[in-house]
């Protein structure tokens, strides 16, 4: 027997570990979760990739999430290439950040069921990734309160600043890494970390530590551990118990901004009656449409603390970039109602589908969503927590996953990932995913 030939990513992979510390520049992308090599990946158009070997899959990682539109939109790609043209970055103001600050101020508001129209977005600094802003909002809460304990919750992700690593979903969870090495114990003694979904652990936090706890800050729904949305009215508690002991709420839309729905799961909240002010709110992933923005926004008291109108500092080299802002405008400007309805189309057939054929197999499980992301979850009832995720049948996944990636299908290569779905999977990549499905349901099955 003769043996195979290595593939490119095969190879590729071998010579990006002689380089790239586990060669990858972001943990999750190395498949540690799920076995076997990473596809390396060379292009990508609306709802696929292609990768080093030519092969297209049908995508539902997105990117992590900027993929809203689908990849290399061409109004998006044209729009990034006028501005590349003008300047790559010039570290002054333009009007390019101007109006995408504005846009998302305009998009990131509500009118609720009882016609109260709630509008969070009163001032806006951009950044360059998530962490960056849920860092700076962290710094603004201490820096507005005087007080140093932050909440979070346990299996909530906000990026990979020190303070926010004691103890991590995504990535961390799957890595069996507590916590990160290189974290002092100062500063992870600064941080709280709770079970979500429990108020009374809240309150009990607020009464072990009074006048000390600066803020808390929560995803707005959780998709970091897969999905596990707010039990209705969660968020607005916890804005509710921080007002009531003096200290602030952020809620991390990152993810779920403008993704989950138009206005994040935070529009989806207000929709459903549950709607509250923030204190202030992050972003990132699709404002940049692909390209590196993020950003900080919320009342405008507790922005202008920002330099250089008040003593809280932050700043940024590459912050507002002209080409990523330009990526950022288009792509929020083609997210019309007509986006999002492909969106939650293609979110209800393929986490339908998937289910279906789960079920058929006899493959116990629940599907968790919030808006148009959704997750599976191998156990018998859906998680509201940390604890709950980690209870399940996880070992099913990576069977799942290799099945679907031979049958031509890209889902995320951990269970602890969101799903990820454009507006541009249609019919045709629609009908892959679900022909893929029973060999994918059936491989879960056998184990
Ligand atoms: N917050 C949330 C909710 C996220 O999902 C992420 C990234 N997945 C971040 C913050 C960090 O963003 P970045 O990777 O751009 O630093």
């Amino acid at each position: 027997m003769t043996a195979r030939e290595p593939s490119r990513s095969e190879q590729l992979f071998d010579r990006a570990r002689r380089i790239l510390p586990g060669g990858v520049d972001s943990p999750v992308r190395a498949f540690g979760s799920v076995g076997g090599t990473p596809r390396f990946l060379a292009s990508a158009h609306g709802a696929f990739v292609v990768d080093a070997d030519g092969t297209e899959l049908v995508d539902l990682v997105g990117s992590w999430g900027p993929a809203l539109l689908g990849h290399a939109h061409p109004e998006v790609v044209d729009a990034v290439q006028r501005a590349a043209a003008r300047a790559l970055s010039f570290g002054a103001p333009t009007e390019g950040e101007v109006e995408l600050a504005e846009l998302i101020a305009e998009r990131f508001a509500r009118t609720g069921p009882d016609g109260v129209r709630l509008a969070p977005i009163e001032r806006l600094r951009l950044v360059s990734t998530g962490t960056e802003a849920t860092m700076t909002a962290i710094r603004l809460v201490r820096g507005a309160t005087g007080r140093d304990l932050v909440i979070k919750f346990a299996g909530h992700y906000h990026g990979h600043s020190d303070g926010l690593l004691a103890e991590a979903g995504s990535g961390l969870a799957t890595q069996a890494l507590p916590g990160s090495a290189g974290v002092t114990a100062a500063t992870a003694s600064q941080t709280i970390v709770l079970p979500y979904n429990d108020l009374d652990a809240v309150r009990a936090a607020f009464a072990q530590h009074p006048d000390q706890i600066a803020g808390i800050i929560v995803e707005s729904a959780g998709a970091n551990m897969g999905v596990v949305a707010p039990v209705p009215g969660f968020t607005r508690a916890l804005r509710d118990v921080c007002h009531e002991h003096g200290a602030l709420l952020i809620v991390d839309e990152v993810l779920t901004g403008f993704r989950s729905g138009p206005a994040g799961y935070w529009g989806i909240e207000v929709d459903a009656g549950e709607g509250y002010l923030p204190d202030l709110v992050c972003f990132g992933k699709v404002i940049g449409g692909g390209l590196p923005v993020a950003a900080i926004g919320g009342r405008a008291d507790l922005l202008e603390l920002l330099a250089p109108l008040g003593p809280v500092y932050q700043a940024g080299t590459l912050s507002g970039n002209p080409v990523a802002v330009a990526a950022g405008l288009a792509t929020l400007r083609l997210a019309d109602d007509a986006a999002y309805a492909r969106l939650a189309v293609a979110a209800d057939a393929v986490a339908t589908g998937v289910s279906a054929a789960l079920t058929a197999e006899g493959v116990e499980h629940v599907v968790p969503r919030a808006g148009t992301l959704f997750s599976f979850a191998f156990r018998a009832e859906l998680p509201r927590g940390y604890r709950e995720v980690q209870d399940q049948r996880a070992e099913r996944y990576p069977a799942l996953f290799h099945a679907f990636l031979d049958h031509g299908v890209m889902p995320p290569p951990s269970v602890f990932e969101a799903w990820f779905v454009s507006a541009s999977h249609d019919e045709l990549a629609i009908g892959r995913i679900l022909d893929a499905a029973p060999a994918a349901a059936r491989a879960a099955a056998s184990l």
